[in-house]
């Protein structure tokens, strides 16, 4: 007996539960609704072509395999977008190249905060790292307030959260030239917050950000940490927006659960919509980003390709770091009248890239190994090896650990997940995010500023 096609999809999809990770299976696979089955081919719908772009792309084979083991015979699975569907706008980034130039400049309206024209989904390079969240600011961006919302999107430094969040607004703004924009960093809303405060024009502050808003971009949450009074002005600001169903999309330098500071009504919010992560770009993301770049900036002639493989293979840190890089060695080849080569680039960028990885005779004097990192700074900082080491998230651990971070980067010049596995198995971003704060205490403290010099001294004198 014929199966129905809501039989068919619902065996597959118990099993794909089993196969899949939830969030692939709750954004994917779950909105689906079985359309046509055949016995030997099941067609399920979804509401838009991206959507069926992307399970064609990741979930086809996995669900036909699936399908052949749960019914028992093999089945092709294929994805459409129903016709009645058909009669709404869909999303055409990442099937068709944009119709047409941003020729007007954004109107972000009352934006405290311009966007960056070059911030688009067009410029935005996908890979493994960024994928899931690149996913969702598409969704969000075809369906503002609709799909996911809160969109929030966490990472390290220079990854690609501010790029990604405003491709979302150049990109609601083409399809619909009226909404409302406001992009704000977190700190200026604190700012005006305080300043609001003081100045006695709280109504105004309200007005404009509870009711002239479309599109909520709010950048780098984790500044909010702390600061209790605009916590409480930012959650009626976000239920008001959220109840009127306007879209809201929020960065960070890590996942809301990971935020002390923050109150636990606004960890929740941030978590009821999705939820996704940038990472760090592996090689071949990089020599993408990096061609995009060479594309962008008509570069194809002034950089060859073994340069840009070159930088690929050894800045690894950021993106940022990867534009700064070329900028660097334009600079670099500009004033010396030389041409781009390898060589060239080795010099010029010698300090962004690992001695170990420089040519063997321009390398320094042999470098201390991580462990002894983690003796010098355990023993100074009276804790033990095995403590910086583990999990344990006692304050008296995680100052050292930081450090412990920011030594192995600086004089290392260690990989951040190389860092993340010496360090009890720990994320990059949590290495980004440990290097960035004791950076921040070493600008602005500077007894702790001595302390860690004289580790540092210690670590490089006794090398061998
Ligand atoms: P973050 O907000 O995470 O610190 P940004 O969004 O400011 O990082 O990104 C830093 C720089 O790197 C920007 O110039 C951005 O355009 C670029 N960038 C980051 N990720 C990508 C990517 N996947 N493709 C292209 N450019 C990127
Ligand atoms: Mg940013």
């Amino acid at each position: 007996m014929q199966l129905s096609p809501k039989d068919a999809w619902k065996r597959i999809l118990d099993e794909a539960r089993r196969e899949l990770t939830e969030q692939a299976v709750g954004t994917w696979l779950s909105p689906a609704e079985p359309l046509s089955f055949d016995g030997a081919h099941l067609v399920l719908g979804l509401p838009d072509e991206f959507a069926v772009k992307w399970n064609e792309a990741k979930h086809s084979a996995i669900l036909a395999k699936i399908a052949e083991v749960v019914l028992g015979q093999s089945v092709a699975v294929s994805f459409r977008v129903p016709d009645d569907r058909l009669q709404r706008p869909q999303i055409d980034f990442f099937v068709a190249p944009p119709p047409e130039p941003i020729s007007a400049p954004i109107r972000t309206t009352q934006s405290p905060l311009p966007l960056n024209e070059r911030y688009t989904f067009d410029s935005f390079v996908i890979g493994k790292s960024n994928e899931l969240a690149a996913a969702a600011a598409y969704a969000v961006a075809e369906a503002p307030g609709r799909t996911y919302n809160p969109l929030f999107i966490y990472g390290g430094t220079g990854l690609g959260k501010t790029h990604l969040m405003q491709a979302i607004a150049h990109a609601v703004v083409r399809k619909n030239p009226s909404t409302r924009v406001t992009y704000v960093g977190a700190e200026h809303f604190i700012n005006e917050v305080i300043e609001g405060i003081h100045g006695r024009t709280m109504p105004d502050l309200r007005r404009r950000y509870r009711s002239e808003i479309d599109l909520f971009l709010v950048d780098d949450v984790h500044f909010l940490e702390g600061k209790e009074a605009t916590q409480e002005e930012f959650f009626h600001t976000f239920n008001t927006l959220y109840e009127s169903q306007k879209q809201i999309v929020l960065t960070s330098d890590r996942a809301p659960k990971e935020m002390p500071g923050l109150e636990d009504r606004l960890v929740s919010r941030f978590g009821w919509g999705m939820v996704a992560d940038v990472g760090m770009p592996d090689l071949e993301h990089r020599i993408a980003i990096l061609r995009k770049k060479q594309e962008q900036d008509h570069l194809e002639t002034t950089i060859p390709d073994d340069v840009l493989t070159f930088i690929a293979e050894h800045v690894y840190s950021n993106v940022r770091e990867l534009e700064g890089s070329i900028i660097k060695l334009l600079l670099y080849a500009s004033l010396r009248h030389r041409e781009i080569s390898v060589d060239l680039a080795r010099e010029a960028l010698a300090d962004r890239i690992r001695p170990s990885q420089a040519t063997a005779d321009d390398r320094p004097k042999a470098l201390p190994s991580i462990d002894k990192v983690q003796d010098v700074v355990a023993r100074r900082w009276g804790v033990t090896p095995e403590g910086l080491r583990s999990k344990a998230r006692i304050k008296s651990l995680t100052v050292p650990r930081q450090i412990a971070m920011y030594l192995a980067r600086e004089v290392l010049n260690m990989q951040l997940v190389e860092i993340g596995q010496a360090f009890g198995g720990r994320d990059h971003s949590t290495v980004i995010h440990s290097v960035d704060k004791v950076q921040r205490q070493l600008a602005r403290d500077r007894g702790f500023r001595d302390r860690v010099d004289s580790a540092r001294v210690e670590l490089t004198s006794s090398a061998v």
